[in-house]
């Protein structure tokens, strides 16, 4: 009996399965022929035309011909995605910047638009607005309803997300907590949300289209005004009990360092993010209420960046000594995950002297190579809807019949 019952879910997954392949593979590849998608998927020619033409059908990817010699003889016929065959949105909420976009299947952005949710006075009327600007940017990209397939979020503080991915548990940054977000997505939308830390953001989009794709050990440092950390090994994320794995913000570095908001002395956190290069620059809000100061604390980190910008010497030697703190705590730690490849992303990667700092002390073994992520948080946000709810086994083709 339950052989059977086995069985028979076992074909219908296997054919969501066959099918999330051949699109991985296009999204991948871009343009390939039948015979070259069953030689990589592993499938029959059969069973990859019976795949192909219902993913035409419901207007998924399309044929694309292409003439080997010329204008002459019978054209090779080639599939593709269909660019405009769904439409995805993708939200980023942190308390530095939030955005929102629209793209279409092949992830190529439609509409972006910069956002101001911190001004409203409540978690709540400010994902409501959110929502409505998300309905105003389908309406005037004339997006057909039944071709919006979902929503990614992504939450600006490492671990803010539920195991579920759809409620923020907490974001002290934001001084939001508790939050169905994806409720309130799928409420107003009517597609269905999924909601995750940026870090994990980050490294599942640089997975599946950026600098990690067909790696799968991968570290990723999320830096901003505080650390965040994302851990990818053989192929999965690690959530761990509190879904906050990988954390290392508060890992104790320098026993007589200064004291951090966790209590303790010398964290990371107080010497190599955000946090530790206002404090450096003598600038952390201090007597105010929390929420207030953190908010203080990204305005006074962009102040500092726009410093450094400007080539402020004094400025630069703060944020080269953080980088450095940096480099010489991944020294030791990215080892012990054994990774391909470490990710550096977010906002201090992009400053004068970080950087640098980190290249002075950084020194890994030769398999483990590092590099900056180039993608932005929106697009990592939009990668969220597409990787789940198209490229996935999620992916509904009744809806599109
Ligand atoms: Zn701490």
């Amino acid at each position: 009996m339950h052989a059977l019952h086995t069985r028979s879910h076992s074909t219908r997954d296997i054919r969501r399965d066959n099918r999330s392949l051949v699109l991985t593979l296009l999204r991948r590849h871009t343009l390939m022929s039948r015979v070259e998608l069953a030689r990589q998927a592993g499938l029959t020619e059969a069973a990859i035309s019976r795949i192909t033409r219902e993913l035409v059908d419901a207007g998924l990817i399309e044929e694309k011909p292409v003439f080997p010699d010329g204008r002459r003889g019978r054209p090779m016929v080639n599939l593709a995605l269909a660019g405009n065959g769904l439409y995805a949105l993708g939200v980023d909420i942190g308390a530095n910047s939030q955005s929102l976009c629209l793209t279409n299947l092949t992830g190529e952005t439609i509409i972006r638009e910069d956002l101001d949710l911190l001004s409203f006075k409540t978690a709540d009327a400010a994902l409501k607005y959110c929502c409505k600007k998300a309905l105003k940017m389908v309406q005037s990209a004339k997006v057909p309803p039944q071709r919006l397939v979902g929503v990614g979020v992504g939450i600006g503080i490492p671990g803010a997300a539920d195991h579920l991915n759809r409620n923020l548990l907490q974001s002290p940054t934001l001084g939001w907590e508790n939050l169905p977000v994806a409720d309130i997505f799928e409420a107003a939308l009517s597609v269905p949300a999924r909601v995750e830390g940026r870090p994990r953001a980050i490294l599942f989009a640089e997975h599946t289209s950026g600098v990690a794709q067909q790696k799968d050990n991968v570290l990723l440092i999320h830096l901003g005004l505080g650390i965040g950390v994302a851990v990818m090994i053989d192929g999965h994320v690690l959530r761990g009990s509190r879904n906050s794995a990988g954390q290392i913000g508060h890992l104790h570095v320098d026993p007589a360092g200064v004291e951090c908001v966790c209590g303790q002395r010398g964290c990371l956190d107080t010497m190599a993010s955000g946090y530790a290069i206002v404090s450096n620059l003598g600038m952390t809000v201090a007597h105010a209420p929390a929420d207030t100061a953190r908010i203080e604390n990204v305005r006074l980190l962009k102040h500092a960046e726009k410093m450094a910008h400007a080539q402020d010497p004094a400025t630069i030697t703060i944020f080269r000594s953080a980088g450095q703190s940096l480099g010489k705590a991944l020294t030791q730690l990215a080892p012990v995950f054994d990774p391909q490849l470490v990710i550096l992303a977010g906002g201090l990667t992009q400053i004068p002297g970080y950087i640098e700092g980190v290249r002075d002390t950084l020194a890994l073994p030769p398999h483990i190579s590092w590099e900056c992520s180039t993608m932005t948080l929106e697009h990592a946000a939009v990668c969220l809807a597409l990787d789940t709810f198209v490229f996935g086994p999620r992916l509904d083709l009744a809806r599109f019949a």
